[in-house]
């Protein structure tokens, strides 16, 4: 894959969706993240939250990105809130082949609106 301008992957479908070029339900964006309807959705709310930057995944972060991971559960806590899941939610990072990694561009599912099961298979 080859990085193009603003931290942009081609052959990235997250960074497609950032760019506009696959269409997606956004339901926030700022200059660091976007948040948008997960395609399949596993919950009555089901978000993902995603960084501008293409990172493929947690085993990536360091000191010079973590500001970013900080800012995504700022977010997620804003949106929870927006979304009236006082009862509780979940927030999840699949990370790599064994955590169920589906896509290389670093995401953090936030799930509610039901009683969610643990622990996770
Ligand atoms: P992972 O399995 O990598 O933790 O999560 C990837 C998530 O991205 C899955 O929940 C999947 O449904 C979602 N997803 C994959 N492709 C698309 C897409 O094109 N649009 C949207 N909105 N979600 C997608
Ligand atoms: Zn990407």
């Amino acid at each position: 894959m080859e990085r193009l301008g603003g931290g942009i992957m081609d052959n990235c479908i997250f960074c497609k969706i950032i760019n506009g070029s696959i269409p997606s339900d956004f339901v926030y964006e700022d200059e660091k993240v976007v948040a948008f309807k997960d395609i399949s959705p596993q919950a009555p709310v089901h978000i993902l939250i995603i960084p501008k930057e293409h990172i493929e995944s947690v085993d990536d972060i360091d000191e010079t990105n973590s500001h970013i991971i900080g800012h995504i559960f700022e977010v997620a806590a804003k949106l929870a809130n927006e979304m009236g899941l006082e009862k509780g939610y979940r927030i999840v990072n699949n990370c790599k082949e064994h955590g169920g990694q589906s896509v290389n561009h670093i995401h953090f599912h936030l799930l509610g609106g039901r009683q969610l099961l643990w622990p996770a298979g």
